[in-house]
């Protein structure tokens, strides 16, 4: 992740571990993420529990990064406002 928006420069990182606050917002989006995958797994596929609980884990560790990311723009998107005129 860059230090600064390329465009009007703004700095991300408004303090020091300032993104350690996107773990809540990452434990939220995760249960998200947890919960589609049970739905579709145990009630649209039909699988066991225990196989639906695997699924739930790899649907964790392949969406990793976008959950991540999502959870960092949700928690930043409450400190900043997108600006329309600087871009
Ligand atoms: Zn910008």
């Amino acid at each position: 992740m860059p230090e600064r928006c390329s465009n009007c420069n703004t700095k991300y990182k408004i303090e020091p571990s300032f993104f350690y606050g996107a773990m809540y917002v990452s434990y939220a989006v995760g249960i998200a993420f947890a919960t589609a995958a049970f739905v579709i797994s145990y009630w649209m596929i039909g699988l066991s529990r225990l196989n639906s609980f695997f699924i739930i884990i790899l649907t964790l560790v392949l969406f990793l990064p976008i959950i991540t990311r999502i959870s960092r723009n949700i928690w930043i998107n409450g400190f900043f406002t997108y600006d329309k005129t600087k871009v």
